[in-house]
């Protein structure tokens, strides 16, 4: 296990006198020369960014690690269980590497970890109740390269935000507890930030109100995980945590009606010459993926508007109502989208034979195609996304794209069944069609 090995040779590497993780240390490596400590050099950047654009304090970091170790004083397992932590504490703990106290920094600590991954449908004989998974996201910044210095006050969690809750077609308001990777007070505070717990930048005040603590807002790393609290936060128990505050057998830290866990993992270099770094989203929940077939999304919306005019305003006004609707000839029967003529009854007036009728809202893949350029800002974070026409069962050609699919992307195919989910903006006053592949 990584964890082992790391926590081994780091009491050989004190042995000989160094602090840290000195043997890892790459041969070769720019900074060894300048007195760069890597992990705690590039993360500390990115804090001191933070702080320089946004006004985040120390203190505000520091709320970070007094929830944590608040809710580590609740775990009986926890390496820092009966031993408290005040801001005072924290802002008195020498300063490893400004603006990093020593109370900003994970632990080391060992530890192994089994997980048994399975089908849903053996789970079901399994003696405990299974915790599924319900979305797996990844993300990672080389598409924004270290020298255009946009990668200092957030990690690489859009896109495995969107894959990981696209596949569970759940939001985060849907989320009952949060494990986040939480090497560095700092990166905590950006994945609240970069999932929408608060704005960017807001990190600061929202942490300081308590908002993670036992009893805030939200339910944020109630396993206790790295900061100062109890294991490495490079090892897999934080996971193993979130699979046991899904099964509900967390004791006094159980949260209520635990339903669904969102976990984060980080790798990678944050901000060496050439390098990135990378997130991964896991959503963990008590039940298989919904099958309902609408997602309510709360972000702004940042991309172009529906055009919706007098031909159109009635679809739209179906879709809100979760319904997919189409021109249907009154004669035959034949349906059309968007607005036409009935090829077989052309001379009738339009608006004595034709009308809206509700479709089946499942078809086929009839082309498709993926874009991995984004020609408007607002899709930068979904490319690459998989733009389809789909065969409605009624006839008619629709396009949109394909979301929320149980399957890897690879298996899109020609021919793939799929059906239509809702995608409801309620503040924008608009709903989209999006879909999804069907078994
Ligand atoms: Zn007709």
């Amino acid at each position: 296990m990584g964890a082992v090995t790391d926590w081994s040779q780091a009491q050989e590497s004190r042995k000989h006198g160094h602090r840290g993780m000195a043997h890892s240390e790459k041969a070769g490596y720019w900074g060894k020369a300048l007195g760069d400590l890597r992990a705690v050099s590039h993360h500390s950047w990115m804090a001191a960014r933070h702080m320089a654009v946004y006004g985040t304090t120390s203190r505000q970091l520091g709320a970070i690690s007094v929830a944590e170790r608040a809710w580590a004083c609740k775990n009986p397992e926890a390496k820092m269980y009966g031993r408290p932590l005040t801001i005072e504490d924290h802002q008195s703990s020498p300063i490893l590497a400004d603006p990093y106290h020593l109370l900003d920094l994970s632990l080391v600590s060992d530890g192994g970890i089994a997980f048994i991954l399975t089908t849903a449908d053996r789970a079901k004989d399994c003696p405990n109740a299974p915790v599924y998974v319900l979305g797996q996201g990844f993300g990672e910044v080389s598409a924004d390269l270290w020298w255009e210095k946009k990668n200092f006050t957030h990690m690489a969690v859009p896109r495995a935000r969107d894959q990981a809750f696209g596949q569970a077609a759940l939001t985060l308001k849907d989320v009952d507890c949060c494990q986040f990777y939480d090497c560095f007070t700092a990166e905590v505070l950006f994945q609240l930030e970069d999932y929408g717990f608060c704005k960017k930048g807001e990190g600061g005040p929202f942490v300081e109100s308590g908002a993670m603590g036992p009893g805030g807002s939200i339910r944020l790393t109630p396993a206790a995980a790295s900061c100062p609290a109890i294991t490495s936060a490079t090892s897999p128990a934080w996971r193993n945590r979130s699979g046991n505050c899904a099964r509900r057998k967390r004791g006094e830290r159980q949260i209520k009606d635990c339903n669904v866990v969102l976990t984060t993992g980080h790798g990678g270099e944050l901000v060496s010459p050439g390098m990135c770094s990378i997130h991964t989203s896991t959503l963990l929940g008590r039940q298989q993926v919904s099958e309902s077939n609408f997602i309510v999304s709360n972000e702004p919306w940042q991309k172009p508007l529906p055009n919706i005019d007098k031909d159109n305003e009635e679809f739209y006004e179906g879709l809100k109502k979760h319904k997919f609707l189409v021109w249907r000839c009154k004669t035959c029967g034949a349906s059309y989208w968007p607005k036409a003529y009935c090829i077989n009854h052309e001379n009738e007036p339009f608006a004595a034979n034709m009308e809206w009728a509700e479709s089946s809202g499942r078809g086929k893949i009839f082309a498709f195609n993926r874009h991995h350029m984004a020609f408007h800002p607002g899709f930068k974070d979904e490319i690459p996304y998989v733009y389809a026409l789909i065969e409605l069962d009624e006839g008619p050609l629709v396009s949109s794209t394909l979301v929320g699919s149980k399957l890897p992307k690879d298996v899109y195919d020609v021919g793939q069944k799929v059906e239509v989910v809702y995608e409801d903006h309620p503040a924008e006053g608009f709903t989209l069609p999006r879909f999804r592949i069907v078994d």
